[in-house]
């Protein structure tokens, strides 16, 4: 019998879909891939170079667990630079990819009955890995009229004696939106009045648009940074999702607890990767920009051109690579027989009839919308607008 802990979550939904997408593509379906949130660029050559070097000079053995120094510093310094923030090396632990290190905090941060504010809608992992380290979430629902954004007010009625820590994601994987630095302090300030733990994952920090200025919550206020775990990774920023590099940076007493939880579990990340992330955090960063131009020009197309189609909504969004369109208004429609009243038969709806591969939006918390990651060519996106449109005028 399976442990009751590994009964409590499922598979991610993210890397379900995209199983599902490209096992329909490996049979020979035309599928357009909407549903992953993974750069489509491929990893700059200099990283690559760093990785093979690395390979060459025989940096293939263990490396301290909590990542190189070289690692470390690369890190601190872009910390500095970027966010304003200043840690020393026992202030940061390098992990698998964010996913794992957003995982390591929840081992060494919470115990049975904390409750852990997320508000949605939310990343998938963020409610599972709480459930997987006996914590609570509390989920905490944000409206689209204010642009999914958490308003103080309804975070300071979620707090109760039991609340340990509050999961923050600007700019926010699946509604792209970010906060700016005026709603960014009034949640400090709720915050500040109350003990609460900050798990900032900052990991689209470099995809903003419209002059969007990335804010790490923990520059606010020195008392803020004492309190916040700052969660970042080269896998959005660099396009290095295969690579599985994050990290953290905090306090001392939490990252120490994440590094012995990664001592007994996968020891250091890969070598090589490190490599390559130090070759990615301080070399040119040119590369940064030009994706992000690419990504910006995709994301108005994409959205002006969700907006035209009768039934669908969308909020433009300014950071990350996703847009999360409102399609309740098709709820209660039919294609033939077929039924469409939820975010999930309407995104099993497009992957059938449609080819079209998207996630439901109930799998972050909001059963309204579906998430469309635009991290894909310009002709697929325009391909699948097609074939949107089409599915959307046969229901009726
Ligand atoms: N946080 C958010 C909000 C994400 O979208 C992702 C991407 N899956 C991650 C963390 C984890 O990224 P990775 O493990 O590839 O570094
Ligand atoms: N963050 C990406 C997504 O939301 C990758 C999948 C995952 O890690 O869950 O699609």
């Amino acid at each position: 019998m399976i442990s009751q802990r590994a009964q409590r979550i499922k598979p991610s939904p993210t890397l379900a879909m995209d199983s599902k997408a490209k096992g329909m593509k490996a049979q020979g379906v035309d599928i357009v891939n909407f549903g992953v949130g993974e750069p489509d660029f491929d990893t700059p050559d200099h990283i690559k170079e760093a990785a093979i070097k690395a390979i060459k000079d025989g940096f293939t053995k263990y490396t301290p667990v909590g990542g190189t120094d070289e690692l470390k510093d690369a890190i601190i310094e872009k910390l500095k630079t970027d966010n304003s923030l200043e840690y020393s090396r026992e202030e940061i632990i390098v992990s698998c990819g964010a996913k794992h290190t957003l995982y390591n905090i929840a081992q060494a941060l919470f115990n049975q009955g904390d409750e852990v504010l997320i508000p949605a809608p939310y990343w998938v992992s963020y409610p599972d890995q709480a459930l997987l380290n006996d914590a609570s979430p509390v989920i905490v629902k944000t409206l689209e009229s204010d642009n999914f954004l958490l308003k103080p007010e309804e975070l300071a009625k979620k707090i109760t004696k039991s609340t340990k820590a509050l999961v923050l994601n600007s700019p926010s994987n699946p509604t792209g939106l970010a906060y700016d630095r005026k709603k960014m302090e009034a949640l400090a300030e709720v915050i500040l009045k109350h003990d609460l733990y900050i798990i900032s994952d900052e990991i689209y920090e470099k995809l903003v648009y419209d002059g969007t200025e990335h804010l790490s919550i923990a520059s606010l206020d020195s008392r803020l940074k004492e309190k916040t775990i700052v969660v970042n990774g080269l896998s959005k920023s660099h396009a290095m999702t295969g690579w599985r590099i994050g990290y953290a940076a905090g306090p001392k007493d939490i990252i120490k607890a994440m590094t012995n939880i990664q001592s007994q579990s996968t020891s250091n990340p890969t070598s090589i990767s490190q490599k390559a992330a130090v070759a990615a955090l301080k070399g040119p960063q040119d590369f940064i920009e030009t994706m992000r131009t690419e990504f910006d020009k995709r994301r108005k197309f994409l959205v002006n051109e969700l907006n035209l189609i009768d039934g669908i909504s969308c909020l433009m969004p300014n950071g990350a690579f996703y847009a999360f369109p409102n399609v309740s208004k098709l709820y209660g429609k039919k294609a033939g027989e077929r039924l469409i009243n939820s975010s999930l038969d309407m995104a099993m709806y497009l992957l059938e009839e449609a080819n079209v591969a998207l996630v439901h939006g109930e799998a972050f918390g909001d059963d309204n919308h579906i998430r469309i990651s635009y991290a894909t060519s310009m002709e697929s996106i325009s391909k699948a607008l097609d074939r949107i449109k089409e599915a959307v005028k046969r229901l009726s």
